[in-house]
Order: structure tokens, then C-alpha cells, then sequence
């Protein structure tokens, strides 16, 4: 009898439990499907590239610009900011729209971009302002060009009247750091989105010009260079090097070249220095830049250290008893080489991040089709001046880059505008 009782209760539990799990089930909210941006890429007027998403969903409608620097890590704030737009965009349950577009200003080494967001989801039209440095690459907070104390000070005093009591203090404890900017050629807006009451008509804002800017901008930010950036073009550069020469057709590459007004850099091989001298003056002459590709092209992974030095050693002879001057860049053949390699060579090992596979494809079409399709700012393109159909795949890549906004320049100049002073021992495949 005990025992029985027993096992009523326990099924009753059972029943109890498998009654809860079913109503926990039950009220788990349908999982919703995340819908995708559909992105498309375009190449916008003034040469910088532009994503655009123009997508319609059941509950939402999205139209985004925003412009892509084709570098890692300014696109990926960029994408961040976007995506999580669009992401609260399609997750609403209620009809909405958003519109987000934006307007590039440079001042000096910055880019100032300003989105401006128009969303239902969102009571006012609402801007973000980015600080692109364009020397460093990367995504910079005002705060460094920004005094935030003297703003901050300028701001309070510019509002007390406006203002209630209550709001000026809100301001007070604001921290701008965080705030969302209009930042462009002839203003800073400043406005606080926490601060606006269900009685006020519009979010309390501040609009600061030029001559209140002076001394809260820090000094290395010049407004009166200000330019909006969709009116210029912006510059790319990309570094076009040449392998194994020189040969019986460098010096029509170099003719090509000089029509577009193209500086290149040749790694050139030590044993071929002495019989094409007069191509590697030209080369020198004419602004390009010449470095050293080893002396027989051999895989210096596999060499004696003395095997490594002698060389690294009989090019620089070489080439400073016929030029005077100095190798100041390595390319080891075949891309090989290990830290014992670096150490020993002692020069920076310049490497490619575009192979242009002419050797594979032995074609100048298909050869100048893969450098334009690969090309980006800042690439270092590997392509050799013993082929011929180079000089035809020149005619075909330069006019193309040279529309696209692209400088072509050599490794050294690539560094030095990059602000990079290039390392021995240190392997490069790119520089931006
Ligand atoms: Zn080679």
C-alpha cells in the first residue's frame, strides 16, 4: 500500500515536469531567420570604392552607403557600425525604414566620415562621425584632435541660456568622448541624445563653427585645408617590381614606363649586372628604383651561410662599382627564405602580395586581367622584365591603375610615405 502511494506521487512529478518543459517550450519565441545584407560594391566618381545595401524585407526596407577603404581594419569599424544597423533594422517587429548615407571631408591626414541615419526606428535624423587617419590607417577618437576639457568648457558656456538648469547639468556629467559628432568643413555638431525630454521638441545640440573651434582643435588639424573628399581624387599607390632582369626587352618595359610616367623597382641579378650596365643606368636615370634579386638566383634556404653572404655580397660589388651607389633592398628568389636567411642577408626582404603569374600564364591579357583584378592600395606587384609580352601587359595595366587613382611608385618611396623607415631582417609584402 505504502508502496503504491509511493509511485503515485512520483508519476504525478513526472507528469508535472514533462507539463512544465512543454509549456517552457512553447513560450520560447520562434526563433527568428536572420536575414543577410545583401552588399554590393561600386567604384564611386572620386575613386574611392562605395558599398551599398538596398534590400527589402517583409518588415523593413534598407538603403546604406558607406564607403570602403579597401583596408582591414578602417572597413571593419566601418562594416561594424553598418551591419549593427542594419542587424536592429531586421530584427524589429514593426515596419521599418532606414537610410543611411555619408559625406567624406579631409583635413590633412584625416578623413571625417559622417554618416547621416535617418531610421523610423529612431525619432531624429542621427549622424556618427569617423576620424579616418589616412597616414596610419586607422580609425582615430576625437579625443585625438579634439581637446575634450576645452570643448567641453566652450560647449557649457555657449549653452547656459539656452538651456534649462537641469539639461546644463546633464551636459556637465556628459561624457564627449562618447558623444555622437557632425564633424564637417564648417562646423561641429554636437548633439545629446540622453539628454532630450518627452516635452522638448528637437535633442538638445550645440553647433560650434570655425572660429569657436580654434582652440579646442589640436594643432594638427588645419580647417582652413579642409576639403570634401568626393571632389579630388583619391590617391592609391601601388609598387610594380621586376624580377630576373635584366634582359633583351627591359628597355622596352622601361619605354612604356616612362609614357606613364611609372616608376617601378627592378630586383636585379648580380651576374647580369656587368653585360646590360648601360640598362641599369637607364633604370637609375630615369627615377626607378633598383635592388637585388641575389647573384645567381639561388634558393638561399638551401645554401651555407658563406653561400647566403657571397651572394648578398658580389651584387653589392657589382652594382656599386658600376652605379656607385648601394643595394638597400633584397628580394630572395623564389620568395624563399627562413630566419636564418634574414638574419644573414641583413637588408629588408621585399617581398609581393600580387603575384601577377605572368610566368604561368605567359599571356598579356590574361597576366594584365589578374593584376587588375588583384591590385589594391599599398600592393607590391611581382612580375619579371625577361618576358616579353610585358611590355603589352604594361599598356594594358597602366592606363587602367592610372584611371583607378593608382601612383606607381617604388618600395622606397611606398615606405616613406607610409611613414615606415623599412627593416633589415624584416620581410614586407605589402605597405599601407
Ligand atoms: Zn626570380
Amino acid at each position: 500500500m505504502k508502496r503504491k502511494r509511493k509511485l503515485k506521487k512520483s508519476v504525478k512529478i513526472f507528469l508535472l515536469v514533462i507539463v512544465l518543459l512543454t509549456i517552457t517550450v512553447l513560450m520560447i519565441p520562434k526563433n527568428k531567420e536572420v536575414i543577410e545584407p545583401e552588399i554590393n560594391q561600386e567604384e564611386v566618381s572620386f575613386l574611392l570604392e562605395q558599398k551599398v545595401i538596398d534590400q527589402e524585407g517583409e518588415n523593413f526596407k534598407a538603403k546604406i552607403e558607406y564607403p570602403f577603404y579597401n583596408n582591414k581594419d578602417i572597413d571593419r569599424v566601418i562594416n561594424l557600425f553598418v551591419t549593427k544597423k542594419f542587424y536592429d533594422l531586421t530584427k524589429s517587429e514593426k515596419y521599418n525604414t532606414l537610410e543611411m548615407n555619408y559625406e567624406i571631408y579631409n583635413i590633412g591626414e584625416k578623413d571625417f566620415v559622417v554618416f547621416e541615419i535617418n531610421s523610423t526606428l529612431e525619432k531624429d535624423l542621427k549622424y556618427k562621425t569617423f576620424l579616418i587617419d589616412t597616414k596610419e590607417y586607422s580609425v582615430n577618437k576625437y579625443e585625438n584632435i579634439l581637446d575634450m576639457d576645452a570643448l567641453k568648457t566652450k560647449v557649457l558656456k555657449k549653452l547656459e541660456n539656452r538651456y534649462s538648469d537641469k539639461i546644463i547639468s546633464g551636459i556637465k556629467n556628459i561624457e564627449f568622448a562618447n558623444l555622437d559628432y557632425l564633424f564637417n568643413k564648417d562646423y561641429l555638431l554636437l548633439y545629446f541624445y540622453d539628454l532630450k525630454t518627452s516635452s522638448m521638441s528637437y535633442t538638445p545640440y550645440i553647433k560650434l563653427n570655425k572660429s569657436d573651434l580654434k582652440n579646442i582643435l589640436k594643432e594638427s588639424v588645419d580647417v582652413d585645408k579642409t576639403y570634401k573628399i568626393d571632389s579630388i581624387k583619391k590617391n592609391k599607390n601601388i609598387v610594380l617590381t621586376f624580377d630576373d632582369g635584366p634582359g633583351n626587352d627591359t628597355e622596352k618595359i622601361l619605354d612604356v614606363l616612362k609614357e606613364y610616367d611609372a616608376k617601378a623597382t627592378f630586383f636585379v641579378l648580380g651576374n647580369r649586372i656587368k653585360t646590360y650596365s648601360s640598362v641599369i643606368l637607364r633604370e637609375l636615370n630615369e627615377g626607378h628604383e633598383i635592388g637585388s634579386h641575389t647573384y645567381s638566383h639561388k634558393d638561399l634556404v638551401t645554401l651555407s651561410d658563406s653561400g647566403v653572404l657571397n651572394q648578398i655580397n658580389s651584387t653589392n660589388t657589382a652594382f656599386n662599382s658600376l652605379t656607385g651607389k648601394h643595394i638597400k633592398l633584397v628580394r630572395p628568389p623564389y620568395g624563399s627564405f627562413n630566419d636564418k636567411v634574414s638574419s644573414l642577408v641583413n637588408y629588408p626582404l621585399i617581398l609581393w602580395n600580387v603575384d601577377s603569374k605572368d610566368w604561368e600564364y605567359r599571356d598579356a591579357t590574361k597576366t594584365a586581367n589578374w593584376i587588375l583584378k588583384k591590385a589594391s592600395d599599398g600592393a607590391i606587384v611581382l612580375m619579371h622584365d625577361i618576358h616579353k609580352f610585358n611590355v603589352e601587359t604594361l599598356k594594358q595595366i597602366l592606363p587602367e591603375l592610372e584611371a583607378r587613382g593608382y601612383n606607381f611608385i617604388t618600395v622606397s618611396d611606398l615606405a616613406s610615405k607610409n611613414g615606415i623607415s623599412l627593416q633589415s631582417g624584416y620581410s614586407y609584402r605589402y605597405i599601407r
